[in-house]
């Protein structure tokens, strides 16, 4: 029996912004550009097709019914929403329902499968159904090398990088969004210094983020001051020394003056690889919160942690219901999904790496009340973020009974002592747990779908009380809701102090009590090193890494950014990614103190 085709009766509570983007980009269109459906057709489709992967799972018609609604109320109710590919190809022909893709790219022009042209193809394929991807591109040899067959000499990883980047351009993603990348390359390649100066000129190659893959050794060079062995990636050998110090020094002028190249710390990364005998992390997805092997997946989901705010109090039972059905609804993605490359559905099948994430954080701390930079603020990030932990990694463990563990269990960090993974000491990394999923736990940046969920992103602070927001070219106006209302009801509101917000972008004006300018602090106004702190405390409890931009202001030196690169090591962040305020041209965000 087909479950019904029309949405259940309850609308979406959906903000006009949400609907304008829902629009413009999310919904099946005809072939004039009318959308055929409604925001709430769109929640249907997505809510059934993955609630019919319980099928599978023995599930009744009456049972993938109720599943089904309990879906469409979570993401209509903006509880929860999944990555943004979930919501645009569920439940039609392309079916890709994924954010995040890790290629290989090896040192071949094309050996019929990871070669740089072999690679390029598929890079096409995944953008083409609305995917990100990430590349290493370590293993190519240095500019100037040798090719053997042509005895001519290799152009090197940052030419074919620009190859990549132009045949992005050219594939537009299935008329959504132009396609995103990661760039990756080691500290000790030998083009090392090429690939940090690379982004320079912001105009060059402009479909990629970059950053460099720190290494353990890297880093103690650095802190003794001296000199680090360059290898070439295809003999292995050394073949140059570099300074720690001055690339250190450049990857901080280049950070400072275009917010890149960001760093990947690629060995704190590969301590929790949850399935090493498969092979190590080499690369990130797009915006760094995803490290993935070759040929690796991952579908994200976040859930809107301001909305379990009532009355100035956390609910913190109706948070770990919906915890446990949004892991559900993203284990049930991996069987649902139409992955473009064999490889890639392969690999997903056997470690079913989902990442359950957060969104909304800075709205539960303005609804109670509290300060982002301060230690409580930062113990409420930890303690938020090790609920989402502990309550996915439990359902993860139902599904486990239910349905299996991830075919890779035994051998992962998870499982049992005699054939799980071990550190180099012999020690356990993590806990003996039979999971249904290698990886539960990611915080991504989600663009997006904080705009469909009306809330504030990830684990950001608020980005401003008041702005303008360019969202799919069209300029959309943003005031926060719970300031408003706070204004109002304790008496200072006036379209006047809304106005000089909007423009200066601060809330520190003479008619806002001392404790609202504090709660509503926003990321410029907070000094870098909370933002760190932030970062860290969510890390604690994440499986992968954490998307956080740390904000900067126009004024801050390159010194700066120096102390909280090495503040972002010492507290074991995977990875740093800093903006300073004004660095760059049509900012995505901008308030009007930088517009
Ligand atoms: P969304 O809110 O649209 O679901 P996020 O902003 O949370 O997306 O980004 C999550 C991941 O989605 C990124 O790390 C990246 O892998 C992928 N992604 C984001 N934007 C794009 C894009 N324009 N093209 C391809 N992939 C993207």
């Amino acid at each position: 029996m087909p479950l019904p085709v029309n949405p259940p009766a309850t609308p979406a509570t959906l903000s006009q912004n949400a609907r304008t983007v829902l629009e413009k980009r999310y919904l099946v269109k005809d072939k004039s550009g009318k959308p055929v459906e409604t925001p709430e057709d769109m929640f249907w489709r997505v809510a059934t097709t993955i609630a019919e992967a319980d099928r599978k799972y023995g599930a009744t018609d009456k049972q993938i019914e109720k599943t089904a609604n309990q879906f469409y109320e979570l993401m209509t109710q903006r509880r929860f929403e999944p990555n943004s590919p979930t919501l645009m190809n569920a439940g039609r022909p392309l079916g890709q329902l994924s954010a995040c893709f890790v290629l290989p790219v090896d040192d071949a022009l094309s050996n019929g499968q990871s070669g740089i042209y072999d690679t390029l193809r598929s890079m096409a394929l995944i953008h083409q159904s609305g995917g990100g991807t990430g590349f290493s591109f370590s293993r190519l040899r240095a500019r100037g090398s040798m090719v053997r067959s042509t005895t001519g000499v290799a152009s090197g990883p940052i030419s074919f990088m620009q190859l990549y980047d132009a045949s992005t351009d050219a594939v537009k993603q299935g008329g959504t969004r132009r396609g995103a990348n990661m760039g990756i390359l080691r500290v000790d390649h030998p083009d090392v210094m090429e690939f940090i100066t690379s982004k320079e000129d912001l105009t060059k190659i402009t479909n990629f983020n970059i950053s460099v893959a720190i290494t353990t050794k890297y880093m103690e060079a650095l802190k003794a001051g001296t000199s680090y062995d360059l290898i070439d990636p295809a003999t292995k050998k050394v073949v140059g020394q570099m300074d720690a110090k001055e690339v250190w020094d450049k990857m901080i002028e280049g950070a400072w003056r275009t917010g890149e190249p960001g760093v990947f710390f690629i060995d704190e990364a590969n301590r929790y690889n949850p399935v090493p005998h498969l092979g190590a992390y080499e690369a990130t997805n797009p915006c760094g919160e995803q490290p993935l092997l070759p040929y690796d997946v991952c579908n994200l989901g976040s859930i809107n942690v301001g909305y379990y705010v009532n009355d100035g109090k956390m609910d913190w039972k109706s948070f770990a219901k919906d915890i446990h059905l949004s892991t559900k609804f993203l284990d049930n993605v991996i069987d649902a999904n139409k992955y473009p490359l064999p490889e890639i559905d392969a690999l997903s099948k056997r470690i079913r790496r989902i990442g359950l994430g957060v969104m909304g954080f800075a709205d539960a701390l303005i609804k109670l009340g509290i300060v982002y930079d301060s230690p409580e603020g930062v113990e409420f990030g930890r303690k938020v973020m090790e609920f989402v932990d502990v309550e996915g990694k439990k359902e993860s463990a139902r599904l486990a009974e239910e349905r299996g563990a991830f075919p890779e269990w035994a051998q992962s960090i998870w499982g049992p002592d005699a054939t799980c993974a071990r550190d180099e000491n012999g020690n356990r990394i993590r806990p003996e747990l039979k999971l249904r999923n290698c990886n539960v736990t990611t915080v991504a940046p989600t663009g997006t779908i904080s705009i469909i969920a009306g809330c504030s992103s990830g684990l950001e602070p608020l980005f401003a009380v008041a702005f303008m927001r360019n969202q799919a070219g069209v300029m959309m106006p943003d005031v926060n809701e719970d300031f408003v209302a706070i204004a109002k009801k304790e008496g200072w509101y006036s379209d006047a102090l809304m106005e000089r917000i909007a423009k200066t972008g601060s809330v520190i004006q003479p008619e806002v009590p001392e404790k609202w300018q504090k709660v509503f602090a926003t990321a410029n106004n907070i000094a870098p090193e909370w933002h760190i702190r932030m970062q860290a405390a969510f890390q604690e409890h994440c499986d992968s890494a954490i998307s956080k931009t740390t904000n900067f202001s126009h004024a801050a030196t390159q010194d700066d950014v120096r102390k909280i690169y090495e503040l972002a090591y010492e507290m074991k962040c995977k990875g740093v990614t800093v903006y300073r305020d004004g660095s760059r041209d049509g900012q995505v965000l901008s308030t009007g103190a930088t517009a």
